[in-house]
């Protein structure tokens, strides 16, 4: 029974036809010519194709979109942007060496490194997370400076240049997660030598894919993460490089109104009385000011804050009656977020200067109108039930 055309065949495309859009080429197998060219087939592993796990058209049209939009030499993709992270640091530390690592990175790459980096017999030292500096800190074994900027929820800037020219010359690569960067960084100038994005955030930009980036600038670091990657048997399926690719083609434009309206929010609740303290190194006057200023070419539409209040349950009545701002993780798509978290217990080096819960708002692409209104009317139900609470409360106790 012939059921199924030659599959081969009509996957050639047809004559004639010619879409605009990068084609999806599904594959687990490849085909080729000739016993010779099927047993050569590791040959092909760096610049050409032998299995759909280590790359297709598809993966890697989306490989060199990456390396234009971070620079670097080549790029190689993730399931997610955890996952560039640890790929990255077990492709390149072993038993014995030492790794330096920023204070603010991404909650599950501190905990990959204390719990998973620590049982393989790698050394962890955590650093302050606004460091100009970490010279004091290197040892004969130190490999690696992990380095994440603007840090997660709190924003912190290290002094990037400086600290890559330390760890050059103690012989040790630097890898930055630029996450929060991406587009608007050119990291490799500044002497990064590993950079890490997790595309699930502003580079799909709508919520709907997992994925993550490895940039490197010399062929030796490809080749050596390229292997271990594949040994692990890690790769991404070409419909997530897809959605990555269309999300990339808006890129430039959603990026400039997310940071317009970072900076606009940002403005606005550095007005409100309820509010402690709001971090958006983007924006003047911010602690990091300065040092944004010379990694980065734009901001993009995240905002943290610390409330005066310290209530958790009144902050949760604020949160939980948002309309238009959502309670979730992962940043970066059209839809508005909030996330809190806990400054109390993310910090290893020094307490956080806020203590406390810190929120984190995602301004997603919704009528801005909207947006302060939810707000607004948020802060009323922290008021509410802050008097609530005093009413409450017996005159003496308080
Ligand atoms: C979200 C995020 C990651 C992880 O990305 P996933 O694709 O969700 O695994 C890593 N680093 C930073 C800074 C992030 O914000």
């Amino acid at each position: 029974m012939k059921t199924v055309k030659d599959k081969t065949e009509s996957n050639r495309g047809g004559k004639g036809f010619n879409a605009l859009n990068l084609p999806v080429h599904r594959a687990s197998t490849i085909v080729f010519d000739s016993t010779q060219s099927f047993l050569s087939r590791k040959s092909q592993l760096f610049d050409g194709f032998s299995y759909g796990l280590y790359g297709t058209p598809t993966t890697k049209a989306l490989e060199e979109q990456i390396v234009l939009i971070e620079g670097g030499k080549r790029a190689l993709l993730l399931p997610s942007g955890l996952a560039a992270l640890t790929h990255a640091l077990l492709a390149f530390l072993k038993s014995g060496d030492h790794v330096l690592v920023a204070d603010c990175v991404y909650g599950p790459t501190r905990a990959f490194c204390e719990s998973t980096l620590g049982s393989l017999g790698i050394g962890v030292t955590f650093f302050s997370a606004g460091a100009d500096s970490v010279k004091a800190l290197l040892t004969p074994t130190t490999r690696m400076v992990l380095l994440e900027s603007p840090g997660s929820f709190t924003s912190e800037i290290q002094e990037i240049a400086a600290i890559c020219e330390q760890a050059h010359r103690a012989k040790a690569l630097v890898l930055m997660d630029n996450t929060w960067g991406f587009g608007n960084a050119r990291l490799f100038e500044h002497g990064v030598d590993i950079v890490c994005t997790a595309l699930s955030k502003y580079a799909s930009g709508h919520s709907d894919v997992c994925m993550g980036s490895v940039t490197v600038n010399a062929e030796e670091l490809y080749r050596s993460l390229k292997t271990f990657v594949t040994g692990m048997g890690s790769g991404v399926s070409s419909d997530d490089a897809y959605l990555v690719m269309r999300g990339l083609s808006t890129l430039e434009v959603r990026m400039a109104e997310h940071a317009r309206r970072g900076l606009a929010l940002t403005q606005w609740l550095r007005e409100r009385h309820e509010v402690k303290a709001v971090m958006n190194p983007a924006a003047p006057g911010d602690r990091y000011f300065a040092r944004f200023g010379r990694y980065f070419s734009s901001g993009n539409g995240l905002v943290s804050l610390v409330l005066k209040s310290r209530d958790l349950a009144a902050i949760s009545a604020m949160i939980d009656g948002f309309r238009h701002f959502r309670i979730g993780a992962s940043w970066g798509g059209t839809t508005s977020l909030v996330a809190l978290g806990d400054l109390s217990n993310v910090r290893s080096v020094e307490p956080h200067p806020e203590g406390s819960y810190i929120m984190r708002l995602h301004v997603g692409l919704e009528p801005i109108e909207l947006l302060y209104e939810d707000l607004r009317e948020g802060f009323a139900r922290l008021k509410a039930f802050d008097s609530r609470r005093a009413a409450r409360t017996p005159k003496s106790a308080a």
